[in-house]
């Protein structure tokens, strides 16, 4: 085992580090830390997120400037302002016991005066992002003609970011001698660019293979329908009721839109994307780190500053653009140690892109079901269980407790336990009771994809107190056919469409010819690209327009005992699944 003690710090480092409560240093702050504190070098690190990077560099960079003097010998550069400010907070806490010491933070939206202020103080280290570092070096505000480190943290987020002509300009006044360490989760070729371009025969360190994935991250994926992505969502995460985690969209949109939804049915979710200022941003991050969020859904983007060890599930409610972002997203999860589960919620039409996935982490995805209705209820029961096992009895409850055994005292504790456990499964149980399989087979596209099989209207639909499910069951009974041979049934208000293979088509037809129900006349079409033939129907009331459109879903009860949190009011009661909007 490895100890902070043999890497070469000062005895005033490693009473910081100790009061940080860090034991053993990680694999990069063993690799890193003896070797830039011994040499003057240039270095290329290649570590994923949460492997603990800012300990590698900092340290080295605090025990080799000179505290006494005011002069800046080192400069960090960091994508976002989130993580600036997380890595100056870093540096203090690792430099406290420095005399004099002064890291200062700079970055957009804040009053630069202000930060220029701090500068003119005389600050020896500056964590900054590129676009204000550029800005105040151009009005003269930051001078860094002699600094001696220079770190490109996260280096591959800033190029995707389109950072590249700032940091060459930035660099540009910094002089030729200094030494360069860039880190970064991924080796895509533009970083190769800014190793080749501004590093002098850098010494290259990996940790793990190049471009793998957090060792302790598993990474599952869901075949669904696409408009029945988000149904997809609530029941992964009904099915892990102590859920902490980020739900990855590709828009500010869909971020936005899934989000209200989510908390509509209950959850505990907000967005965060870059629509949001400053403040709400800052806002929603505090209540995810403190837990008040349960389910943070984010762009890639604004998630990029998210530091938050203990997340356990990162969903991708969909596929980044960049397959290279997929790194990054399930790189949030599985951090200092722990592990961690990346779900991808998919079509078959993205398949593909697994396989593209599965060669830049070289890993494999498991291919897992989205748990039915009746597996989730039987977790959350399970979960209600324990929770009610880690319950501390709250004493305020004893002077009731001889009225309630009044009212109880005829049951057994058997019948006890049936009642309590009632109440909070039933709401779960009615929601899903007869809640439909969202899987979708893999393999051969079925007819359905491949547009074979004939499409029917039907002049039955909600206002006749169908919905898909009823339909389907009603039409399978009356047609006598199998499980699989009706598909594709959407009820709108006053018709209905489905499908049949072409051999039960003229089943269809026989048996419609002259079928009535509660004394009406029920006709049957063949219908064409979702129309009615001949009718004139809007294509967008019928399958073609409907398509794409999520699938978001009824209304879904919660677990009073679930989603109801310490910092809730005691008269927030939960039920009906409404929680207070923030
Ligand atoms: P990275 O920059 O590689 O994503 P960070 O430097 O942000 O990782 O570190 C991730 C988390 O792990 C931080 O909360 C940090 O305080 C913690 N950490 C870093 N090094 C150690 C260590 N040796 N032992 C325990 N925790 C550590
Ligand atoms: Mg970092």
């Amino acid at each position: 085992m490895p100890t902070f003690q043999s890497l070469g710090l000062e005895e005033n480092f490693l009473q910081a580090i100790s009061d940080m409560g860090f034991v053993t240093p990680s694999e990069v702050q063993e690799k890193t830390i003896p070797l830039l504190l011994e040499k003057e070098t240039d270095l290329v690190s290649l570590a994923q997120t949460g492997t603990g990077k800012t300990a590698a560099f900092g340290f080295p960079m605090l025990q080799k400037i000179q505290a006494e003097s005011r002069t800046t010998q080192g400069l960090i550069l960091s994508p976002t302002r989130e993580l600036c400010l997380q890595i100056t907070n870093e540096l203090k806490a690792y430099g406290k016991y420095v005399d004099g010491l002064n890291v200062v933070a700079i970055y957009g939206g804040a009053s630069i005066t202000d930060q220029a202020k701090k500068i003119k103080q005389g600050a020896q280290i500056i964590v900054a992002t590129p676009g204000r570092m550029k800005d105040m070096i151009g009005r003269k505000m930051i001078d860094i003609s002699r600094i001696e480190y220079c770190v490109l943290d996260e280096a591959d987020e800033m190029l995707n970011m389109g950072f590249y002509e700032d940091i060459t300009e930035i660099l540009s006044h910094s002089p030729e001698d200094k030494s360069t360490w860039l880190f970064s989760a991924t080796m895509p070729k533009e970083v190769a660019n800014i190793a080749r371009k501004f590093m002098h025969s850098p010494v290259e360190i990996s940790i793990g293979t190049k471009n793998v994935g957090a060792e302790n991250v598993s990474h599952e994926y869901y075949l669904v329908n696409a408009r029945d992505r988000y149904l997809a969502l609530k029941r992964l995460a009904d099915a892990n009721p102590d859920i902490f985690s980020v739900v990855f969209c590709r828009t500010k949109r869909d971020t936005q839109k899934v989000a209200e939804k989510l908390i509509e049915d209950g959850y505990n979710a907000a967005a965060l994307h870059g629509d949001l200022s400053q403040n709400q941003r800052d806002l929603v991050m505090k209540s995810f780190r403190t837990r008040q969020i349960q389910m943070l859904v984010a762009t890639d983007v604004a998630a990029r500053g998210i530091d938050v060890d203990d997340i356990t599930h990162v969903i991708n409610y969909q596929l980044p653009d960049e397959i290279e972002t997929y790194t990054h997203r399930s790189g949030r999860t599985g951090r200092a140690g722990k592990s961690g589960v990346s779900m991808v919620i998919i079509s078959k039409s993205e398949f593909r892109k697994i396989k593209a996935i599965e060669k830049i982490i070289q890993k494999e995805f498991v291919s897992k079901d989205i748990p039915s209705g009746m597996e989730i209820c039987e977790r959350q029961l399970l979960h209600l269980a324990s929770s009610i096992r880690e319950t501390e009895v709250n004493h305020e409850i004893d002077m009731y407790l001889e009225g309630i055994e009044e009212v109880l005292a005829d049951f057994s504790k058997e019948e006890l336990i049936k009642k309590v456990f009632s109440v909070e499964f039933t709401r779960f149980y009615n929601y899903y009771k007869n809640s439909k399989d969202l899987n979708v087979a893999a393999g051969e596209p079925t007819a359905v994809d491949a547009g074979k099989g004939i499409r029917f209207f039907i002049n039955l639909g909600g206002k006749d107190d169908f919905d898909w499910m009823t339909l389907k069951d009603f039409l399978r009974d009356l047609l006598q056919l199998g499980k699989d041979d009706l598909y594709k049934v959407d009820v709108m208000s006053s018709f209905s469409f489905f499908n049949v293979d072409e051999k039960h088509k003229d089943l269809v037809l026989d048996v419609f010819r002259s079928f009535k129900l509660n004394g009406r006349r029920i006709s049957v079409e063949i219908s064409k690209d979702g129309r009615r033939k001949g009718g004139g129907r809007p294509a967008k009331q019928g399958k073609k327009g409907k398509r794409n459109k999520p699938n978001w879903g009824e209304d879904r009860p919660v677990f009073k005992g679930k989603k109801r949190r310490k910092h809730q009011r005691p008269n927030d009661k939960g039920t009906g699944g409404k929680r207070r909007r923030r």
